[in-house]
């Protein structure tokens, strides 16, 4: 195929189209900022790498909310077994563990990373070689659009290619190239985006009494940087509907993060900048019935203290008998019916999401809208665009690197037919 592509960004999503576009037989130029490909693909190796989840497809679009029915071409063309199967060619077999989760049998991101990268750099069976060009920071075109504007260790540069995969990311941890710069380059060209926001985040809790900001003292020099588990959230999502999920969270310095809480991070979110603050409500012992734990609570305790009491009777102990004291007033804790009815619902009130730049992912980004089914931006012709900088979020569990990975495939197909169609 005759034709020069571009690919902006060496993430996931941009090396999924630099892959298509090369077996396709373009030319292909990957720039990045950075000094190396795949830098935060690289970090969530260190979780495990959870590339996606083993549910059924109906329930698998289902975690990407309103945003669904949107991007349901591209995961019904690239979806979870496709994903498995893409890494298999790549020689890293991939395991379902426990929750369904589907990660690589070694648990990390490097040995992938490290096969995808030899195989676009040598080409080979009718695969041109991808030529990578790394330290090279997009910034913006040329005045008249002609050309890409980029700048390396030489000074600036321009580059003109035929057509062009935008794939730069969202905004969470910046410091491994995703710093959303590209938001007012793309609003330059007319392209419709929504604001940045912070997804799968942690948050700040509310002051816990009338002058506390946030966690009392104790608590946060007793409890930070403690697991609570089990437990259950019950919390309402983006549209309003209550859900409840088990799992585990983590105690921080100012509030709580973790894999349950970021469950249920974008509702969260939602409420907060509607109202200021939002409610979660936790359940300390999700094993338990309210009558089992009701039962023990009236017990006679006899001369026992009541933490020996519920230590001995119900396990509550260490961070979940904290969160009790902090929560809960004296009057509360003597109570057994109330006590007993705040372990198995007790509010949680938070004030504000961490920082974006914390977060696992961004919300927000180039607004599907603003593209064609090709995932080309509408305002900009031959410009397509790919992965986390796309308005749509979802929760952790291998949904967000598969949809990359699909979206990236689609933009790398997009820009193959305009190769054919210029
Ligand atoms: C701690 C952590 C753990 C995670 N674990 C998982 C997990 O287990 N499973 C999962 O599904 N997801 C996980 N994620 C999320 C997942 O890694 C991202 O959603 C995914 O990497 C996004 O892919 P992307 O290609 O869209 O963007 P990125 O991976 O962010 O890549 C964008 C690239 O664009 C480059 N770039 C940006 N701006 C410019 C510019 N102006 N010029 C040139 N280059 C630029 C960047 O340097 C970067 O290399 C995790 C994220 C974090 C932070």
């Amino acid at each position: 195929m005759k034709g020069s592509v571009a690919v902006i960004g060496a993430g996931p999503a941009g090396l999924m189209a630099a892959d298509v576009l090369q077996a396709g037989g373009a030319s292909v130029h990957v720039f990045d900022a950075m000094a190396s490909a795949g830098r935060k693909f690289l970090l969530a190796g260190i979780g495990g790498l959870n590339l996606t989840h083993s549910e059924a497809l109906p329930g698998f679009l289902a975690r990407y909310a309103e945003r669904a029915p949107a991007l349901q071409p591209f995961l019904a063309d690239f979806g979870p077994d496709a994903v498995r199967a893409w890494a298999g060619e790549l020689g890293i077999e991939t395991f379902v563990g426990t929750s369904g989760r589907v990660f690589p049998k070694d648990m990390k991101a490097a040995p992938l990373l490290r096969a995808w990268l030899h195989r676009l750099r040598a080409g080979g069976a009718g695969r041109p070689p991808v030529q990578f060009h790394m330290r090279r920071r997009w910034l913006g075109w040329t005045g008249d659009g002609s050309a890409l504007c980029l700048a390396g260790p030489d000074g600036e540069s321009t580059f003109a290619a035929d057509a062009t995969v935008l794939a730069l990311g969202g905004a969470s941890w910046p410091r491994l190239g995703s710093d959303g710069a590209w938001v007012p380059l793309l609003a330059g060209r007319g392209v419709a985006i929504a604001p940045l926001r912070a997804s799968n985040c942690g948050f700040d809790v509310a002051p816990t009494g009338p002058d506390r900001t946030g966690w009392s003292a104790h608590l946060r020099e007793r409890f930070a940087g403690e697991p609570v588990k089990p437990v259950a959230i019950s919390a309402a999502d983006a549209a309003g509907v209550v859900h409840r999920q088990q799992g585990e969270f983590v105690v921080t310095e100012t509030g709580v993060e973790g894999s349950l809480v970021y469950a249920f991070s974008a509702g969260l979110r939602e409420q907060i900048a509607a109202r200021g603050e939002a409610t979660l409500v936790l359940d300390l012992l999700p094993q338990h019935t309210p009558e089992q734990v009701r039962a023990e609570t009236r017990r006679p305790r006899g001369a026992r203290s009541l933490s020996t009491h519920l230590k001995s009777r119900l396990h509550l102990q260490g961070v979940k008998m904290g969160l009790l004291h902090e929560l809960l007033t004296p009057a509360q804790m003597n109570d057994p019916d109330a006590l007993a009815g705040l372990i198995k619902a007790l509010p949680l009130r938070l004030a504000a999401p961490r920082p974006i730049a914390e977060a696992i992912s961004s919300a927000g980004g180039v607004r599907l809208d603003a593209l064609d089914a090709s995932l080309m931006a509408r305002a900009a012709p031959g410009v397509f665009v790919a992965g986390e900088m796309l308005d749509w979020e979802a929760p952790t569990g291998g949904y967000l690197l598969t949809a990359c990975l699909a979206t990236g495939r689609a933009a790398g197909r997009g820009a193959l037919a305009w190769l054919q169609g210029r």
